[in-house]
């Protein structure tokens, strides 16, 4: 079970996929772990595939072959039964990158592992969903075409009313 895609980004998981973008691969991973322990249903298995995806990042930017294929391999298990978009992540994206990445890791070998170019290590795209929280009953809310419902008690109101208290 891959979970359910279409809900919002906790902000832990944000904070990490910020991090990867900044190549900080290791406080990325540790972000990541955080989202991961903290959500119950089976979508942690996503966040913990962008956090192995951090930690092979890791191990390739200090040279280390040997954890770069192996934390791959692992990652693209998590990975694979991903649909291109989830949780708003581009997850296609970040299995070719991934891909490439092994290919050209492999290409070098263990010899020259550290001669590897930092520059293929795309960033990570997504569309970041703003979080909503019931003022009635505190449950998330779901955004739709600018209508945003409590799905707990029917709480509901439109973008545009929100738009003044923001702007
Ligand atoms: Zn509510």
């Amino acid at each position: 079970m891959s979970g359910d895609c279409g809900g919002a980004l906790p902000p832990k998981a944000l904070e990490g996929l910020k991090l990867f973008n900044d190549k900080r691969f290791f406080e990325a991973h540790e972000a990541l772990e955080d989202a991961w322990r903290e959500e119950r249903d089976s979508i942690r298995n996503l966040y913990q595939g962008i956090l192995q995806a951090a930690v092979t990042y890791f191990h390739i930017s200090r040279g280390n072959y040997e954890g770069g294929i192996k934390m791959h391999e692992r990652c693209m298990k998590l990975l694979k039964d991903y649909p291109d978009v989830c949780r708003g992540i581009n997850v296609g994206k970040l299995k070719r990158d991934l891909e490439a990445v092994n290919a050209e890791l492999k290409r070098l070998g263990e010899e020259r592992a550290g001669e590897f170019d930092p520059s293929l290590f795309k960033e990570l795209e997504w569309n970041e969903r703003r979080l909503w929280l019931c003022d009635l009953c505190g449950t998330q809310m779901v955004e739709k075409n600018c209508k945003i419902t409590c799905p707990n008690c029917g709480n509901r109101f439109d973008c545009s009313d929100l738009n003044l208290h923001f702007d």
